[in-house]
């Protein structure tokens, strides 16, 4: 028998992360509850507690392994639901000096579909495990901890109709996204915050969903449109989603903010590097009203540089590391790390107390799924507008990226490698092994930037 048998879990979210990690849980512990303030609706609906689920959610390669790992059957059921499968080859990706970049099929695919639909399907597999309960409409008020900050205890929340609960748990799990409830705990516990890095980018977000026209091109089913940094921070993507609709997503950087009206988003759309999205939507039939969104930084908290944390605490997802969206990491790192949490409590089972250390292992371990994303998110420096701690090496690495992209564009095999990190199934170290260095430092060297 596990020694974790006849223990409580309490995962506070029922967003990507708090799903990813309720199904982690709940091999271990005898119940699992997941509270949510929302109302968890019985189809794949937005909700307000995330209004980014409006916007195109990318669900990367390496997510949706990890996700399989945890929710077997996912990606056959999100098939099922309608969601699109995308093949490397169905890829227009328009970046300067390739529009567009070779488009070839490299053996790797993924899915899209819309943030409720996964989200949905995510749940409703979920829901058939016996020993996760889902409570919609319970806003978690308080996460309960001992005075002395060595541990925490179950969470305070209230119900739709007012009524205040209280529910204990050997292990309190805040996937609310901001991570306040956390933030508050280690303050009524007299225990100071983690440090934080950010990069600063005042990302800004429109969002307009359309009906794939009959007529729509047949030789891509994707087009990323880059922007040309640093003078413009324009950039797009179109992807198909479930129920034959397009949904594109258009930003800026530093409060280059698209419009929220359709002759505005359109207009906006128009200004990108090329015209190959407006093209695609310019006569296409909106199924909604266009959706705003702003970010100012990405952002990642040290709790693995806390000298005391209380036990039966774990934060995950965006609560520990938000990234820029344009990169669409969030949902897949929050999946690897719910990967790790359940490979520790594997690990943990044998012993007498599996919680005793468990998050200090936890932040231990999910650094180097953090890594790669971060190190993507810091490309981000490139605008000199962008906020924090610019690596010393940030020219170097420019000129790097600039050789690799060309050496990519002639190499399929470093084409698929980019993509590998790219989806987070290769860390970011892969393309600084020495034969790529070296093949780049050649290439730079004949035909300088
Ligand atoms: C515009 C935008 C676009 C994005 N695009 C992508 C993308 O393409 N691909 C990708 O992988 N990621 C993307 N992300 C990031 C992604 O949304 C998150 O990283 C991902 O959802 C994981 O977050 P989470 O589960 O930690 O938090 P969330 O998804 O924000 O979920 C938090 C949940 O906690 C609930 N909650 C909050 N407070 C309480 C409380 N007190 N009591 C009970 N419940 C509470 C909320 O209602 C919500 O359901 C994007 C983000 C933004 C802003």
């Amino acid at each position: 028998m596990s020694s974790l048998s006849g223990k409580k879990a309490v995962v506070i979210g029922a967003g990507m992360g708090g799903l990813a990690a309720a199904k982690a849980l709940s091999g271990h512990f005898d119940r699992v509850t997941v509270l949510e303030r929302d109302t968890l609706s019985s189809d794949a609906a937005p909700r307000p507690g995330t209004p980014q689920a409006r916007h195109l959610h990318a669900l990367l390669a390496g997510g949706l392994i990890a996700l399989n790992e945890l929710i077997p059957g996912i990606e056959t059921e999100l098939e099922q639901a309608g969601a699109v499968r995308i093949a490397t080859g169905d890829v227009r990706m328009e970046r300067p000096g390739f529009d567009p970049y070779p488009q070839r099929d490299l053996g790797l695919s993924w899915l899209s579909v819309s943030r409720p639909l996964l989200e949905f399907v995510s749940r409703q597999i979920a829901k058939r495990q016996k020993n996760i309960e889902f409570r919609g409409d319970c806003r978690v008020r308080e996460i309960l901890g001992l005075p002395d900050g060595s541990a925490v205890t179950g969470v305070r929340y209230e119900t739709a109709d007012g009524r205040v609960e209280t529910l204990a748990a050997d292990l309190v799990v805040d996937a609310s996204g901001r991570g306040r409830l956390a933030f508050s705990a280690f303050e009524s516990m007299g225990l100071p915050k983690p440090e934080e890095t950010e990069i600063g980018i005042d990302i800004a977000y429109s969002t307009a969903v359309f009906e794939r026209p009959d007529d729509a091109p047949s030789n891509w089913k994707v087009v990323m449109v880059l922007p040309s940094a640093p003078g413009d921070s324009r950039g797009g993507l179109l992807s198909p989603i479930e129920n034959n609709r397009w949904i594109v997503s258009v930003g800026g950087n530093h409060g280059d903010a698209p419009p929220g009206d359709m002759e505005g988003f359109l207009a906006f759309v128009k200004t990108l590097r090329t015209s190959t999205i407006y093209d695609a939507i310019k006569d296409a039939k909106p199924t909604g009203p266009i959706i705003r969104y702003m970010l100012p930084c990405s952002s990642r908290r040290h709790f693995e540089k806390m000298q005391r944390f209380p036990r039966g605490l774990l934060p995950v997802g965006d609560a520990i590391c938000r990234f820029n969206p344009v990169f669409g990491q969030g949902m897949s790192v929050a999946a690897q790390e719910a990967v790790i949490l359940n490979r520790l409590l594997i690990a943990g089972a044998g012993q007498v107390d599996p919680l005793d250390g468990l998050a200090s292992a936890f932040f231990a371990e999910i650094q180097a799924v953090l890594e790669t994303p971060w190190g993507i998110a810091m490309s981000d420096f490139i605008y000199p507008q962008t906020r924090g701690q610019r690596p010393q090496d940030f020219e170097r690495r420019l000129h790097f990226n600039i050789g690799l992209v060309r050496l990519g564009a002639q190499d399929p095999s470093i084409h698929k490698l980019m993509y590998e990190v790219n989806h987070l199934l290769k860390p970011q170290g892969a393309l600084r092994a020495p034969e790529v260095a070296e093949r780049v430092a050649k290439l730079m060297a004949a035909a300088p930037a």
